[in-house]
């Protein structure tokens, strides 16, 4: 415990990364304040303030592993609500080009998680803390700042409906979680401060989403059945088992680069048919639609670089998708929002008002890595913008190369699957032994794309 007693911190948004960025202050602060416009108590499904809670969310390994960590049995409760965690290549079909990678245990856990169901779950956790505390409906409409403007002091909010005038929250902690929209760097702005520069990657790619029920399980021992956007399949499929057992199933569509998948039946399921795993096609084609089709859009993923700047106000840090919002198809954003609430319980642990640029710097790390992996990948589309250097031509033809072998072993698939699992390095599937059994066996012509092969 600092020596200086803090009496209280101010979370800006109560989603993902803000209920952990709470959870972790409520170990040293006596009291934590999480500001939100929507509702939260009691919400079960969707809401305004998270319009891409609608679409396929699955919370890769590491982020389960941090998870778990922080709120014990936090898979039981999971598995309580329906849930179905598996292994994370061993029961999920992942198809890239059309061509099932070889299955093969990991031993690292996936949930394919309704996003409103892991946000209820961890929320019930974070509501059980008595001294954090919810103030919801209510808009966050600035900072309150020492006159020198070096401290931020608290915060302005205004009721959601607008019934009552702007108040403001002291704090002597703001965490800035309100995801990609965040108004941070304008703030900064107004207060004197540049904004932090932004690196993007227009992918220009939008999910459509709708949920079916099936006669007939489509799944089997497996969870979801994934067909992985590539630049010669650009159209991609995530299908996944909801929770329950009554044959409910989600499908999100995805594509890029303007090519949306469309809301109406016919054109939902057409594009479903040119997606080059007909087995997902066949399962829903005449499966009964128990909702419309709903399209969010995502024109880039946007990497706010913080770290660089060199002056920041005291008292402020930002975390989650406000700093990061990567390409939602890697499946990275709650692991990352994972990683870098254990960095702000370590930074915590020294003062308990984190020095803003250590605190950045330490995130940047974590970020680089799967913000490279994401977006070398989708430099591999033609018509995303940005630098194509020879280690962008050259990963991207070793990556597809290695897809291709992992149909056939493996090792290889495990090894790819510790990396999107933010486990390992990318750099760990450059080992000589990798890059051997890569070159070798990627040659071989693939099995039949319809026969699920197991180790
Ligand atoms: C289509 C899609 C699919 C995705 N799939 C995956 C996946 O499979 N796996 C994965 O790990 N990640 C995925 N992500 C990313 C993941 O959803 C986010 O990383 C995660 O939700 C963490 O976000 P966050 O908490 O930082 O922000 P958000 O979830 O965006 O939450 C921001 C919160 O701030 C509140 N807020 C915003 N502005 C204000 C304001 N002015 N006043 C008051 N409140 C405000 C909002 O109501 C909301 O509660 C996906 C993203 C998208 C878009």
């Amino acid at each position: 415990m600092p020596e200086q007693l803090v009496p209280r911190a101010v979370v800006l948004g109560g989603s993902l990364a803000g209920l952990l960025a709470a959870d972790v202050l409520a170990e040293i602060y006596p009291e934590v304040l999480v500001v939100d416009r929507d509702e939260l108590a009691g919400v079960t499904g969707p809401r305004r303030g998270v319009p891409h809670g609608r679409h396929a969310h699955g919370l890769v390994a590491r982020g389960q592993q941090i998870l778990e960590k922080q709120f014990p049995g936090l898979l039981n409760d999971l598995e309580a609500a329906g849930i179905r965690p598996g292994d994370f290549s061993g029961d999920i079909r992942w198809y890239f080009n059309g061509m099932l990678l070889r299955q093969a245990r990991t031993g690292l856990l996936s949930v394919p998680c309704t996003r409103p169901v892991i946000e209820r779950i961890v929320r019930s956790r974070v509501q059980k803390v008595s001294h954090i505390r919810f103030l919801e409906q209510h808009d966050i409409v600035g900072l309150e700042t020492t006159a020198d403007k070096g401290r931020v002091t608290g915060v302005r909010v205004q009721r959601h409906d607008g019934s009552a005038g702007v108040e403001v929250l002291p704090a002597d902690l703001v965490i800035d979680t309100t995801g990609r929209g965040s108004r941070t760097p304008a703030w900064l702005e107004e207060l004197g401060y540049s904004r932090p520069a932004e690196d993007k990657v227009k992918v220009d790619l939008a999910y459509t989403t709708r949920h079916f029920r099936v006669s007939s399980d489509p799944f089997g021992s497996d969870i979801a059945i994934i067909a992985a956007a590539t630049p010669s399949h650009p159209r991609g499929a995530l299908y996944y088992r909801q929770p329950g057992d009554d044959g409910l199933v989600e499908l999100s569509l995805t594509g890029v680069l303007g090519d949306y998948p469309p809301v109406d039946h016919e054109g939902f399921l057409e594009f479903v048919r040119s997606v080059p795993v007909p087995e997902i096609y066949e399962s829903v084609r005449a499966a009964e639609p128990v909702d419309d089709a709903v399209m969010f859009r995502f024109p880039a993923s946007v990497r706010r670089r913080y770290e660089q700047l060199s002056r920041f106000p005291e008292g402020l840090l930002v975390m989650g998708d406000a700093v990061c919002s990567f390409n939602p198809v890697y499946a990275q954003g709650m692991a990352v929002a994972a990683i870098e609430s254990q960095i702000l319980a370590a930074q915590l642990r020294k003062n308990a008002v984190p020095r803003p640029q250590e605190f950045f710097q330490k995130i940047a790390r974590e970020i680089d890595s799967p913000w490279d992996f994401a977006a070398i990948a989708d430099l591999g589309y033609a018509g995303v913008e940005g630098p194509r250097t020879a280690k962008v031509r050259m990963i991207n033809a070793y990556i597809a190369r290695l897809q291709r072998a992992a149909v056939h072993d493996a090792s290889l698939t495990n090894a790819f699957m510790r990396v999107a699992g933010l486990i390992d390095e990318p750099a760990a599937l450059l080992r000589p032994g990798r890059v051997l059994r890569t070159f070798r066996r990627s040659g071989r012509p693939a099995p039949t794309p319809l026969v699920a092969a197991r180790d």
